[in-house]
């Protein structure tokens, strides 16, 4: 049963349509990432589930359930900064934050300054952490109670390389201590290193959804020419395990899923058809390159 499953959601905000029916599900126990360019919905979408905010049309089911305030319990979030005191210490925030949201207890908040390894400095003033520490020290708040889903958008930004690699090795221990991560990100790279599952966003429509390995690896690409280019094209639309083809000025490209066919394969297959090919080159794309092109118009 999946952590928490969309179902066809739209919201507009007047004549800009933030997400137009969006739908996937999400594993439990997953790292998932909410991938795409700032404006492709990603907060508003996280808003939604955490019923911060009302769509204009479609469900999501958390838990396999309608959204109910015993759900709620169970996914701590970190949607914005939180209001975290600066002359108070971790712990004294920690407290408050617990009578807020009636999550924990007093053994709690020493549990999760262990998780995000601030005990050692949990009497120290929140203004003496560093950037990354606030950060952390964030998460520890939504980690009260300990619930099965943490929700987090956009959780390295503005942070600097060391901070980000915290939060990222942070990210990692909370789903191997059994959490589901929600995450929503802009950068190719952090969902890359991160996360085991991924849904692309592009100006609120989702175009691609699945495992990292299955949306974002590089796939194969192979450039065929021949003399009869249309023939060619004709012929390769029947092969086997071809994903999509694009004619340009080099040839004719064609995609396969990675490892799934080979130059030897496709000569053969061509040869068998009456073509004889005058030319294969195999292409590597580069994510950077995919991610621009499921993101770019
Ligand atoms: P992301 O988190 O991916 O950057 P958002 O969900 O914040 O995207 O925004 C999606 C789109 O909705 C953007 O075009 C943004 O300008 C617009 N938007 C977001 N919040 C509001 C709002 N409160 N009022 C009007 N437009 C909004
Ligand atoms: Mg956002």
């Amino acid at each position: 049963m999946p952590v928490l499953e969309i179902n066809s959601i739209s919201k507009a905000y007047g004549r800009i349509k933030a997400l137009d029916n969006v739908s996937f599900k999400i594993p439990k126990g997953s790292v998932f990432g909410l991938l795409g360019p700032n404006g492709s919905g990603k907060t508003t979408l996280l808003s939604i589930v955490l019923d911060v905010l009302q769509s204009d049309s479609g469900r999501y089911n958390w838990f396999g359930e309608s959204p109910s305030h015993l759900h709620r319990k169970k996914i701590g979030s970190l949607l914005e900064t939180p209001n975290l005191y600066h002359y108070l210490t971790a712990v004294q925030n920690l407290r408050i934050t617990q009578s807020i949201s009636g999550r924990g207890n007093e053994e709690d908040i020493h549990a999760v300054l262990e998780k995000v390894n601030l005990h050692e400095r949990k009497n120290s003033r929140f203004s003496t952490y560093s950037l990354g520490m606030k950060q952390r020290l964030a998460i520890a708040a939504a980690l009260l109670g300990n619930p099965d889903v943490l929700v987090l958008d956009e959780p390295t930004n503005g942070l600097d390389p060391v901070g980000i690699a915290e939060i990222r090795d942070l990210i990692k221990e909370l789903a191997i201590d059994g959490h589901t991560v929600i995450m929503a990100s802009h950068l190719l790279d952090e969902v890359e290193k991160v996360c085991d599952h991924v849904a692309i966003l592009k100006h609120g429509h989702l175009i691609a959804c699945g495992t990292v390995e299955d949306v974002l690896s590089a796939e194969d690409c192979l450039l065929l020419s021949a003399a009869d280019q249309l023939l060619l094209t004709e012929k390769m639309r029947a092969y086997p395990g071809l994903l999509r083809m694009n004619t340009t000025a080099e040839g004719l490209e064609c995609y396969f899923a990675k490892g799934a066919s080979s130059a030897e394969m496709v000569n053969r297959f061509c040869f068998e058809q009456g073509l004889v090919l005058s030319q294969i080159w195999v292409k590597k794309k580069r994510l950077e390159e995919k991610f621009f092109e499921l993101t770019n118009e």
